[in-house]
């Protein structure tokens, strides 16, 4: 047989079945497990024999979310863990040490920002931060002692994207740890690890359960580098919960047939965003008036679910819109089923300075929107209705 489609093996990638032949997995919400003899179990710990020892270490509503995301992303490896958060942060700290530098994107998620700028310093991992579309002048910035390239593509929320190919062939010839927070685009629009990037990390909360339930994260990547993280996560304890690990594989059977949908939307929103005259740039890497539209083309299958526009009239207007929203809601989570509206500049980004807010498009009027799976033409009618009030 032919190897089968992805959407396929996301649905039928299954952990080994019990003896009462269960069609849907069960949940294994067991904190840990046992073994018949105290060979086995010895054998087992020192890694000789195969098995399940402790859900902090693996657990197999676990392993079959990571079997999913491994072959979703072509990965060889993965580690899930709490949250998206838990996740970027062991992608970073299983790898570095005190000493070392990390090169950043500018326009990284929040959270990666204020680990790089407030706890990092700390520990003695020092960073940069280089313009995310400029790739052409990162050299300028490598020092002896750079570890890792930390990108994030398309970013949270300006959606400005990162050239994969140019950024592998940088992270190659620097022999940096190449790092991708692939959040936003999911592996099924992008898969970073065939563009030369090692590690590749996802926050699980948001596209993947796309029903704003669970919180979760996930890193896969080469298997050596792995090894390493799992080594770091087994003993500083950060793993996934099985609950939230049955739900999110659960999650991945339908994520193809979502995302098409939260695409599709997205994109009749951002057109319809576009021509309006109340919305001064609207931004949806699709949108051939994106600055890298050609790019978003060569590395991305879709455009992804998030629109993020300008308001003309500015904060006041973007406030004003907000409130005037019915059906959308605002809330800071975004890739659920619900349409959810935020304004960055008051809520996740507030406490970033202007500066920095301007350096990575979050200009006061900016308004950031992950499209649902509602009909697109009560999105679009409460859009309209809101932007009458601004
Ligand atoms: C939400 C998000 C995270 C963090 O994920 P949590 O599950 O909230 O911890 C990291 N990166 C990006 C791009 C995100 O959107």
């Amino acid at each position: 047989m032919s190897e089968q489609k992805p959407s396929t093996q996301a649905i039928r990638i299954q952990t080994e079945r019990t003896q009462y032949r269960e069609h849907s997995t069960p949940l294994f919400l067991t904190s840990s497990f046992t073994f018949p003899d105290a060979e086995l179990m010895r054998d087992t710990f020192s890694g000789e024999a195969e098995g399940i020892i402790y859900s902090r270490f693996n657990n197999p509503n676990t392993d079959e979310f990571i079997r999913k995301v491994c072959m979703l992303e072509g990965a060889e490896a993965g580690f899930a863990t709490a949250s998206g958060m838990a996740a970027v942060f062991a992608s970073m700290a299983a790898f570095l040490k005190s000493g070392d530098h990390v090169l950043a994107s500018r326009a990284v998620f929040g959270s990666t920002h204020q680990i790089l700028t407030q706890i990092f310093p700390a520990w003695g991992i020092s960073h940069t931060y280089v313009e995310p579309d400029q790739p052409d002048t990162w050299d300028d910035f490598v020092q002896p002692n750079t570890r890792m390239l930390v990108l994030e593509t398309p970013s949270n929320p300006g959606l400005s994207l990162v050239d994969l190919a140019k950024a592998g062939a940088f992270a190659q010839k620097h022999q940096l740890i190449f790092n991708v927070d692939n959040c936003f685009a999911t592996p099924l629009i992008q898969q970073p690890l065939r563009y030369g990037a090692h590690l590749s990390v996802h926050s699980g909360t948001k596209w993947m359960d796309g029903q704003g339930r669970v919180l979760g994260g996930i890193v896969v990547g080469d298997a050596d580098l792995i090894d390493k993280l799992i080594f770091f996560c087994r003993h500083t304890g950060p793993a996934m919960s099985p609950f939230h690990a049955w739900l999110l594989s659960k999650s991945l059977e339908t994520l193809e047939v979502r995302m098409e949908r939260h695409c599709a939307n997205a994109h009749r929103v951002a057109a319809f965003l576009e021509e309006h005259p109340a919305v001064r740039d609207t931004r949806y890497p699709f949108l051939p008036s994106h600055p890298q539209y050609d790019l978003a083309r060569r590395q991305m299958k879709m455009g992804g679910g998030i629109v993020a526009f300008e308001l003309a009239g500015g904060i006041q207007a973007a406030i004003r819109f907000l409130n005037s929203l019915r059906l959308c809601s605002l809330s800071s989570n975004l890739g659920d089923t619900r349409t959810i509206v935020t304004h960055p500049a008051t809520t996740t980004h507030a406490k970033l300075t202007e500066t920095e807010r301007l350096a990575v498009g979050i200009t006061p009027g900016l308004v950031r929107m992950s499209v649902g799976l509602e009909a697109v033409e009560d999105i679009i009618a409460d859009l309209d209705q809101a932007l009458q009030q601004v």
